[in-house]
């Protein structure tokens, strides 16, 4: 509390403030079967269909920064955000809904780029745009999307269904995208020193483009159905897997070890770490904005998905609530503690303009 009595939000963070929010509400509808709490809501609709509906917020200088990341990147990335998440669900998105709000130093030509990104990701993701709104800002650039999916019930995936000697596997590799944005916002502290320098981004083509161009894993999705694998629990990795882990064993009141040597790492990722002198495991655990899918499978599974070249198996879910080991190389172990970002600072609360910080 501050002297007029008052709590700052960076006292609670982000989940306990959003606990504190919302803990007072209840569900007025059977239909509802799960609200908040999971990375989308999930409504019962007819035949054994669900519903599954996700909302993320975009604000500038906060999630983007528009002296590096093109308009139309921008764009395709604020809807991919919101597909993964109905994708961690194990549902297929079919919509989405975009309300922007700008200020008048945007031109026209300027949201002719964003919605040009807007609508390669439809395109890609077979989405309709159902609808939005659109008004004037004067903080800068906001942009909201909401996703809409839909499946079968029993397909559903949600964070509580991890057992006990479950495998824990992930998609793709871990960390490319924090490395992209290191490169870009080194980049971006030479330019404003020597404009007349270009950028070479060559060697650094990967990790950028996992940060300015995500993916949605709708493919594993297929591959998982494909090889016969229903996960018990899923998330999709935003905030990184040291934060995703502990949703997983927070909701399936379980454990997990992590394994070191597993991770599935970039070899660009690695060298960006080298550069940056940070660990590479640090990459992989903590960088965030990956949106690769991190679920739970059943051992039993494991010869199923043992070949498929896109899932790696990371670790295991244990019996002891909410404990969480990094397991080292050499075998020592490391409690991961829920090192979900901490959004609010009270400085940036004091400039008011960074209430979120996502990296
Ligand atoms: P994600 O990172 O997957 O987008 P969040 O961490 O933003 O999810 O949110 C966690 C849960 O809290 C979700 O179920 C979300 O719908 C809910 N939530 C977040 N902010 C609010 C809010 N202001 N009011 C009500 N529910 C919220
Ligand atoms: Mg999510």
């Amino acid at each position: 509390m501050d002297q007029a009595g008052y709590t700052p939000v960076s006292a609670l963070g982000e989940f306990r403030l959003i606990d504190r929010m919302t803990s007072k509400f209840s569900s007025y509808h059977e239909q509802v079967l799960k609200g908040i709490g999971d990375d989308a809501a999930v409504v019962k609709t007819a035949d054994g269909m669900v519903d599954v509906i996700s909302t993320d917020l975009l604000i500038e200088k906060v999630h983007f920064d528009l002296s590096y990341v093109p308009l139309k990147h921008l764009g395709y990335k604020a809807v991919i955000v919101n597909l993964s998440d109905v994708v961690a669900m194990n549902a297929q998105p079919y919509g989405i809904t975009v309300s922007i709000g700008m200020s008048n130093r945007f031109p026209v030509e300027a949201l002719d780029e964003l919605y040009a990104g807007i609508h390669q990701a439809c395109k890609q993701y077979n989405v309709n745009l159902l609808g939005g709104d659109t008004t004037s800002s004067k903080v800068g650039l906001v942009i909201s999307i909401t996703a809409l999916g839909r499946e079968k019930e029993e397909k559903i995936t949600y964070r509580s269904g991890a057992q006990k000697n479950d495998l824990v596997c992930v998609s793709g590799d871990l960390g490319g995208a924090y490395a992209g944005y290191l490169i870009l916002e080194r980049e971006k502290r030479v330019f404003l020193d020597k404009p007349e320098l270009q950028p070479d981004l060559s060697d650094y083509d990967y990790v950028v483009g996992r940060q300015l161009k995500p993916e949605a894993r709708i493919d594993i999705l297929q591959t998982l159905e494909k090889v016969g694998v229903q996960p018990t629990a899923m998330v999709d990795i935003s905030d990184g897997i040291a934060s995703e882990i502990h949703h997983i064993c927070n909701q399936s009141k379980c454990g997990a070890k992590i394994y070191s040597n597993k991770l599935p790492i970039d070899f660009q990722t690695v060298s960006v770490a080298e550069e940056f002198k940070i660990s590479q495991n640090t990459f992989a655990l903590n960088g965030g904005e990956d949106y690769e899918l991190m679920f739970t499978i059943p051992l039993a599974d494991f010869s199923k998905i043992q070949r498929v070249p896109e899932i790696q198996v990371i670790g295991s879910i244990t019996e002891e609530k909410n404990s969480v080991f990094f397991i080292l190389d050499d075998g020592s172990q490391i409690d991961l503690e829920a090192q979900g970002f901490q959004h609010f600072s009270s400085e940036e609360l004091i400039e008011g303009n960074q209430l979120e910080q996502e990296m």
